[in-house]
Formats: C-alpha cells, sequence, structure tokens
C-alpha cells in the first residue's frame, strides 16, 4: 500500500483496536515499513483476523503475525469451485432418516467437487446414492424424493 493507504489504514485501526494512532512522523515510519509490501485488502484481512483471534489492548507485532494467514485466506477464496451442490464450500447437506429420530435429520456429507476433496477424508462423502435417491432443494439440501408429491405434480 502507497502511504496515503497506510494512513487511512491507521486511522481505520485506531478506530477499530480503540487507540490513538501515533502522530509522530519517524514513529508512522516505523510503522508503515511492514506494510510498504503488504496490499491493503490484505492488511485489512489481518486486522479481521487479529480483532476475532486476539483480545486485549492493540500490538503491531501482533497484527503483523496474521500476515501470512491473511493471505492464505485469500487465496482459498479464489480457489472456490464453482459448485451448485456445495456453493464451493466443500460440505454439502442432506436429509436422512435415522432409527433414533422420529423426524428426517440434516447431516453433512463432503462435497464430490475440489471443495470437498480438500475436506479431511474421514467425514463420509456424497453417494451417488445419496444424489440420485434425492432431489436438490430451494435450500440446497438433498431431500428424499417423496412418490405421492411426484405423482400429485404429474
Ligand atoms: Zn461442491
Amino acid at each position: 500500500m502507497n502511504k496515503h493507504e497506510f494512513m487511512e489504514y491507521v486511522q481505520f485501526l485506531g478506530k477499530a483496536f480503540d487507540f490513538t494512532p501515533p502522530t509522530d512522523k519517524n514513529l508512522l515510519a516505523a510503522w508503515y515499513k511492514p506494510f510498504e509490501n503488504i496490499n491493503l485488502i490484505i492488511a485489512k484481512k489481518m486486522a479481521e483476523l487479529y480483532l476475532y483471534n486476539e483480545p486485549g489492548k492493540f500490538q503491531l507485532a501482533k497484527l503483523l503475525k496474521y500476515k501470512n494467514q491473511a493471505m492464505r485466506g485469500l487465496t482459498d477464496k479464489e480457489e472456490k469451485p464453482d459448485c451448485t451442490i456445495c456453493g464451493g464450500c466443500g460440505w454439502a447437506r442432506i436429509e436422512v432418516y435415522d432409527i433414533n429420530y422420529p423426524r428426517p435429520i440434516e447431516v453433512c456429507r463432503r462435497c464430490t467437487c475440489s471443495a470437498g476433496e480438500r475436506l479431511n477424508n474421514k467425514y463420509k462423502q456424497l453417494s451417488r446414492e445419496d444424489i440420485e435417491d434425492n432431489f436438490l432443494d430451494w435450500d440446497k439440501v438433498f431431500r428424499p424424493k417423496i412418490p405421492f408429491l411426484k405423482e400429485e405434480v404429474n
């Protein structure tokens, strides 16, 4: 980011973390140095991660620790597949009948797209039967096809 963007960013940090930003020129220059090569979008993401993860008084050193995580988060987003089943999050939702419950329950399965492939394979993956025996409703949940409803429509 350039110096102008940095000055706005510092003001933003001050508001977000409730402190008075430094006004001393040398101090500001020292603060700017690590941000010189950081994109403003990444820097805002860093602030967001810091805000969610660190309680207490604002420390620049702590904020800088979130640089890698912020950059990783943005790349993940770019790689999100355009999947009609899971919307790119990797989790497909399916309604199943369980003998222990009076009503059908919703469970998650790993999607068959690349986002689902990235999830831990200890989780059950969406099977061909899950897809063929069900229909994907407006809320993107696979629900059992109910025969009498189909007959009514036809
Ligand atoms: Zn998917």
